[in-house]
């Protein structure tokens, strides 16, 4: 596995397999890396030739108040799953090859962006679009691997390579879960052993809500009993607990498919998740 920290070093690589005629697959990541990642390194073998993984903790993802400068950093637990996962590069570059002092230019996917996340975080989408349009330009795979855990991000990542004519295939990978129904998140590392044993009630409030839609049941109705489940639970904050279409996340019609989204704190820890309505 080789490790390349600047633009040119990665480019040089990712170039001589493009001369050989090799299909390149990226996983782009913040690294502290999980089974949820890996099983995105694994989509993307089985489509590809070469495997790059990226490691960055992006900081124009996080606002000033959020936990940037905490964020769980663990390179070489990262190297050895990757290298152990038969990864063939993995770009990890410092923050100033990435965003030079002279970088000035944002990416915004307009509309999408402003929902739901857009909400709470509203710098959000617009650090994670103009990082993934980077690193797809820089990379060039043929196909790059999201999670669909962070469903909203996967949308507004593919209107982004749809508007900018990105000549990538963006697939989205299922979530994966503790055996407790908990999204496997690198994040979950915040938690309390407390609030771990609190935190599978999201995924089962919003399965519960998947199922009960699925049957005819009103939505509002259970979502906000979702709700007050959560807050009567111990979950501090219920950001949103929400039913959406599917591809546009705006409110759902009869007849397309509807995707149940959520966002809630434990603590000090902002747990999200979705899941899809049975059709
Ligand atoms: P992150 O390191 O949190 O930025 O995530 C990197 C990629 O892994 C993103 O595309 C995430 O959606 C994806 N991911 C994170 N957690 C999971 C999970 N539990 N299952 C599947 N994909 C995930």
């Amino acid at each position: 596995m080789e490790v390349a920290r600047s633009i040119a070093e990665m480019r040089a690589i990712v170039r001589n397999w493009r001369k050989a005629d090799q299909k390149v697959s990226l996983v782009p990541t913040m690294g502290a890396l999980h089974e949820g990642h890996l099983s995105l390194v694994h989509m993307g073998q089985d489509r590809a030739d070469k495997s790059v993984v990226s490691i960055f903790v992006n900081p124009a993802q996080f606002a000033p108040h959020e936990d940037f400068n905490t964020y769980p950093r663990e390179e070489e637990r990262d190297f050895t799953a990757l290298r152990q996962a038969n990864v063939d590069l993995v770009f990890a570059p410092p923050v100033e090859e990435i965003y030079p002092d002279n970088h000035h230019t944002k990416v915004e996917v307009e509309g999408i962006s402003q929902l739901l996340e857009g909400q709470f975080r509203p710098q959000f989408f617009i650090g994670v679009a103009t990082v993934v349009a980077k690193l797809l330009i820089q990379v060039m795979p043929d196909v790059a691997l999201f999670g669909e855990k962070d469903y909203q991000q996967l949308c507004v990542i593919r209107a982004m390579a749809r508007d900018l004519d990105l000549p990538v295939d963006v697939l989205g990978g299922e979530t994966i879960r503790e055996s407790d129904g908990l999204a496997m998140s690198s994040r979950n590392a915040y938690l309390t052993n407390a609030e771990r044993a609190l935190a599978p009630r999201l995924y089962q409030e919003i399965t519960a809500i998947a199922d009960q839609v699925s049957a005819g049941a009103d939505i509002d109705k259970v979502c906000a009993a979702a709700s007050k489940g959560l807050s009567e639970s111990g979950f501090k904050a219920i950001d949103y607990i929400v039913v959406k279409d599917a591809d546009t996340l705006g409110d759902p019609t009869p007849g397309r498919p509807m995707r149940v989204l959520a966002a809630a704190w434990l603590g000090r820890t902002r747990l999200i998740d979705n899941i899809a309505v049975p059709g």
